[in-house]
């Protein structure tokens, strides 16, 4: 049988949560033993986010085969048991790489290369790539509809139905429908705009999901299913949660799945959500706190690092805590009001981030030193890792100059240098050690404990790496090279052994943590994060007493 297709587009304003509304259907899908794939076109002419700034561009997710992507693919992994690729991410850039490659091959035999039917037929063949072999293909269409550059897309996906026909394809738009306070009411008419615009170009929706802060009334939804030309029971309310992970609840409480396998003719088994329930009962149930702090530049924006909130939430839930993160801007460290010591006394974990440049060094190097003298558990993924390298080499191996050549290329002392193979690679784009690489890792370690196994991969994104000639040094000095790629070439995690918590990996396996599956490596930080804030609670408390009946002794201590 071949696949069905769900189109999802957006209208009205961007982030309604379009991406998160594709992966919601997916797991509902899922719910229903469905097997399903999603992927996303991005109309904006980069090749990939790979070379965009966090700011514009939120996180580059990163896949097994080492694609850099849209952040939403991370939504559609957590959401889902899709394996994404390369394929599953089109930007209007890589579609035009494309045609441009086989025009100057030659391929278009002398004729003219256009939108339609070229370019759209790129994009439909994209598609049907990724719905080889599932039941239900799930298409995101990036940005809001009447973008100019949204239209190639939004043909090709008009084309779908056209050739397949409407048992074969679904279209389903995010709205929103918001409440104005003035008038103490929810207004319509933006929706209503929305699919004028869609309709304008040949696209009836079929669902409509509203983005709105309330339920909307049986009224409203007549109001909108009569304007918009769809069925009352389609029009759906999309209220706000306070975790992502209540989507796919809410929307079965809509009942968008039935919705779904109705209009594509699909048949199903009963749905199945208990685990995703168990979620959300984990969210707004929590047994204590537990308080990270994460050390990074991007502070200002947190989509830079959604897929590294996320894990440390999964890793919280596992052990039934709330989550609460403070971003710490590391310059702060160096230059703020606040001692260093005031600013990172009431964490119970510390974590640097991946990250690029300069920016920011020195403060998160004063972070990992605090963690480390004051055995506070500090995780380091990527950058985190590397500059914990050079803080254990400054600070513990009396290598004052030690460094990184991409903060300092005339460091006497490259702790951390430019993966070798890449040597003289000058193009910014596309020259990153990237992607799934296997990973030993030493028996009896704390890496092994945690993981309980000996080989793993994990997914990468960086430039430089651990220099094998500070190995003798740092390890003389205390610290484990606990992981390594199988040949011996790289280094992949580093530990200290005489502290309860301190682990560095140079790969980013916050690509790969799920909410029904935590990854060790955060789930491991957060319940030692959880511990060593109860005993710094514990010790405050305490210190508290002693300074209220002897203050002359206790301020002595
Ligand atoms: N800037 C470092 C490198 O390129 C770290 C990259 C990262 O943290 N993703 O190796």
């Amino acid at each position: 049988m071949s696949a069905k297709y769900i189109f999802v587009t957006g209208g009205v304003v961007s982030s309604l949560g379009k991406g998160l509304a594709a992966a919601s259907i997916g797991c509902l899908l899922e719910s229903r033993g469905l097997k399903v794939n999603l992927m996303k076109f991005d109309p904006y002419l980069n090749v990939d986010p790979g070379t965009m700034s966090p700011f514009q561009h939120g996180e580059v997710f990163v896949t097994d085969d080492g694609a850099e992507t849209d952040l939403d693919l991370g939504h559609y992994e957590r959401f889902t048991h899709a394996k994404l690729s390369r394929d599953n991410n089109w930007t209007t850039g890589r579609i035009y790489e494309q045609i441009i490659t086989k025009e100057r091959r030659g391929d278009y035999l002398g004729k003219t290369v256009q939108v339609i039917p070229h370019v759209t037929n790129e994009i439909k063949a994209a598609m049907k790539k990724v719905a080889q072999d599932v039941d239900v293909a799930i298409v995101e269409v990036g940005g809001t509809v009447g973008d100019i550059e949204s239209l190639p897309f939004m043909e090709a996906i008009r084309q779908m139905r056209q050739e397949l026909g409407r048992e074969h394809t679904l279209f389903v738009h995010v709205t929103l429908v918001p409440f104005i306070a003035a008038a103490q009411e929810l207004k319509t008419k933006p929706t209503q705009h929305s699919v004028k615009e869609l309709l304008s170009i040949g696209i009836q929706p079929d669902i409509l999901l509203c983005r709105t802060d309330r339920f909307l009334s049986k009224d409203i939804k007549g109001k909108i299913a009569l304007f918009c030309n769809v069925e009352e029971e389609a029009v759906i309310t999309a209220k706000d949660v306070a975790s992502i992970y209540e989507v796919p609840v809410v929307f079965s409480h809509e009942g968008v799945d039935t919705l779904v396998l109705r209009y594509l003719r699909l048949e199903a088994k009963d749905r199945d959500l208990s685990k995703w329930e168990d979620i959300v009962h984990r969210v707004y149930n929590p047994k204590a706190e537990v308080t990270i702090g994460i050390v990074g530049k991007y502070v200002e924006y947190e989509d830079s690092y959604k897929s590294l909130k996320e894990a440390l939430v999964h890793g919280a839930l596992a052990h039934n805590l709330k989550l609460q993160v403070n971003w710490i801007e590391a310059e702060g460290l160096e230059t703020g009001d606040r001692t260093y010591e005031e600013q990172l006394a009431d964490y119970d974990g510390i974590l640097v981030p991946g990250g690029f440049g300069k920016r920011g060094i020195e403060g998160m190097l004063i972070a990992i030193r605090y963690a480390r003298e004051k055995k506070v558990p500090y995780f380091g993924i990527c950058l985190g890792m590397q500059t914990a390298c050079i803080e254990f080499a400054r600070n513990v191996c009396g290598l004052a100059e030690a460094n990184s050549s991409e903060f300092d290329p005339a460091t006497p002392h490259r702790v951390i240098y430019k993966l070798r193979e890449l040597r003289g690679v000058e193009e910014l784009g596309g020259t990153m050690r990237l992607g799934a690489w296997p990973c030993k890792i030493e028996p009896g370690t704390l890496a092994h404990k945690i993981y309980g196994q000996l080989e793993i991969s994990e997914r990468h994104r960086h430039r430089y790496e651990f220099n094998r000639e500070y190995e003798g040094t740092l390890t003389a000095g205390g610290l484990k090279i606990s992981g390594s790629t199988p040949d011996g070439t790289y280094v992949e995690m580093i530990e200290l052994p005489d502290h309860p918590h301190f682990i560095g990996c140079q790969f980013h396996p916050e690509f790969k943590s799920k909410p029904l599956e935590p990854h060790p490596l955060f789930k491991s930080f957060v319940g030692a994060a959880y511990e060593h804030g109860l005993k710094r609670r514990a010790e405050k408390a305490a210190a508290e007493v002693e300074m209220f009946h002897r203050p002359e002794k206790a301020g002595k201590r």
